[in-house]
């Protein structure tokens, strides 16, 4: 939309563009002031079991309250605040805030099974050199078990520096805490790092699991996915299921976990929390 004028070569902006750089602007100097306002609070997503629908744990995603705009979806702000590093500080809130609440759910219902909080991992926060002390620190300053704590990376993230990644994997790994290849399919060059990364589970992208019940490509590829993880010794974890047919498929190819909106769509702490209630009288 920005037209080069003649020989000039100086660049005018029409006011459509304007307003976005503006409005860009504002939500970053914004962006920079949410921590300290507190205005960002984690949401919980269920993970379920595929062969019997029972929770096992749940996603913290990060939800930005700003006082004008309402809450604004991390699809927004996350590459904003990838760019600008501030993605380090919300990312080192988030994890302390799930590892927190997860730790108090665990001592709230002693008697279920121990649920696991899965926390999301940015590239930038991958290669931050103090990130494995801060992981550390905070399990222990929490109390959670790191057997109860799942790291979320993609697979772009780790292929952005893929050498450093894998030596981090690894020292993570020795903490005994969980990790998932997020949004696994979407990236190009994993699959033939696949047997060296020390991951536990892959995520297959939600964009598989969306037509796999009406077009059979997506199916075949999803059911090729299971088994390479499978006889990789990882477990499969499928997002984005929103049918009934889906999920059936799923229980079909093997899948261990499933989340999606069919199960429930990210809620609040609260809201979670009767989740875990509802689930544990389900359970008796
Ligand atoms: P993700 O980690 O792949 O998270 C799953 C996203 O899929 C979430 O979007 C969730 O609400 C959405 N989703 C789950 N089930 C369904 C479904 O059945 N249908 C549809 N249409 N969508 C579903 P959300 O919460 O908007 O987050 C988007 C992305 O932002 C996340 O993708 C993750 O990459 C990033 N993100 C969220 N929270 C954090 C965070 O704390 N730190 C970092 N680094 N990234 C985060
Ligand atoms: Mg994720
Ligand atoms: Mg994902
Ligand atoms: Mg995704």
């Amino acid at each position: 939309r920005a037209k080069a004028q003649g020989g000039g070569g100086y660049v005018l902006f029409d006011r459509g563009m304007h307003e976005e750089a503006l409005r860009r602007l504002d939500l970053e100097l914004d962006l920079r002031r949410a921590l300290e306002k507190e205005q960002f609070e984690a949401y919980y997503q269920p993970i379920v079991r595929v062969k019997d629908g029972r929770l096992t744990g749940f996603e913290a995603l990060v939800r930005w309250n700003h006082p004008e705009r309402g809450l604004i979806s991390p699809a927004e702000f996350i590459p904003l605040a990838e760019e600008n590093g501030l993605i380090v500080h919300i990312g080192r809130w988030m994890l302390r805030a799930a590892c927190q609440q997860m730790r108090q759910w665990q001592l709230a219902f002693p008697r279920r099974p121990a649920l696991t909080v899965s926390v999301n991992l940015s590239a930038r926060q991958l290669l931050h050199p103090e990130v494995l002390a801060e992981i550390r620190r905070t399990l222990r300053e929490t109390g959670l078990s790191p057997r109860h704590l799942k790291l979320e990376i993609t697979e772009s993230a780790m292929m952005e520096n893929a050498e450093r990644a894998i030596e981090l994997l690894e020292a993570l790994k020795r903490t005994r805490l969980k990790l998932m290849l997020d949004d696994f399919g979407t990236g190009y060059s994993s699959l033939s790092y696949l047997h060296r990364l020390p991951i536990d589970a892959l995520k297959v992208d939600r964009s598989f699991v969306m037509h796999m019940h009406e077009r059979a490509e997506d199916c075949s590829f999803v059911e090729t996915i299971v088994d390479l993880a499978h006889k990789l010794g990882r477990e499969v974890v499928c997002e984005g299921v929103e049918l009934p047919e889906q999920a059936a498929l799923l229980r079909s190819l093997g899948v261990e976990y499933a989340q999606g909106f069919l199960y429930s769509r990210p809620v609040t702490a609260a809201q979670a929390e009767m989740l875990i209630i509802e689930d544990a009288q389900r359970g008796r």
